[in-house]
């Protein structure tokens, strides 16, 4: 992932009021991104170009705001404020059309990952009717109903069992989820 440290563009003397400069990421010697930043009083202004999974190009601008704290042996260092929940960070990720902390990255993948195991179950769902066998993952397998064509049937049930494991790994994810909690309670 694309990061902006700001404790690197502080030490290399870029966070200057007034100042303008460019920052671009490669991949095999190829240019894969690019951004320019233009520092203000108080904030940076991000403008860059974005593909989102090979989608069209948009343009983007944000804007950040930066916090200074005092150190202790003197000195100051910058901090970003996440644009997205307002923590104090020293990186920020791009993603899409926006930068933000990992924090907020985290929770966008988490939410991200529910739907699509729902997706899942509700396609096994589709597939179950389709064979007659009552609905959810969980319950038993049924048998080849009557008068289904034996390739028709071994088609859809390999598309049962794609879908079926992969909403079985978020039910498997959400139950270690609640063992970890219940020790915490014991
Ligand atoms: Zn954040």
């Amino acid at each position: 992932m694309r990061s902006l440290d700001v404790r690197r563009l502080h030490r290399e003397g870029l966070l200057i009021a007034g100042n303008t400069f460019g920052r671009t990421w490669t991949h095999r010697g190829r240019e894969v991104g690019s951004i320019l930043i233009t520092v203000e009083e108080n904030h940076v202004q991000l403008c860059y170009r974005q593909s989102w999974r090979g989608g069209p190009w948009t343009d983007c601008v944000n804007t950040v705001m930066l916090d200074w704290s005092d150190c202790h042996f003197g000195g100051r260092r910058p901090w970003w404020f996440c644009p997205g929940c307002g923590r104090r960070v020293a990186l920020l990720y791009s993603g899409r059309g926006r930068y933000a902390c990992r924090h907020c990255f985290q929770l966008a993948y988490r939410s991200q990952r529910e739907t699509q195991e729902d997706l899942a179950a509700r396609r096994a769902n589709k597939v179950r009717d389709r064979l007659g066998w009552p609905r959810g993952v969980l319950n038993p397998q049924g048998e080849r109903p009557k008068g289904m064509h034996l390739s028709t049937y071994y088609r859809l049930l390999d598309q049962h069992n794609r879908h079926s494991m992969q909403a079985f790994a978020g039910i498997g994810r959400s139950l270690g989820l609640i063992n970890k909690r219940l020790k915490k309670i014991k």
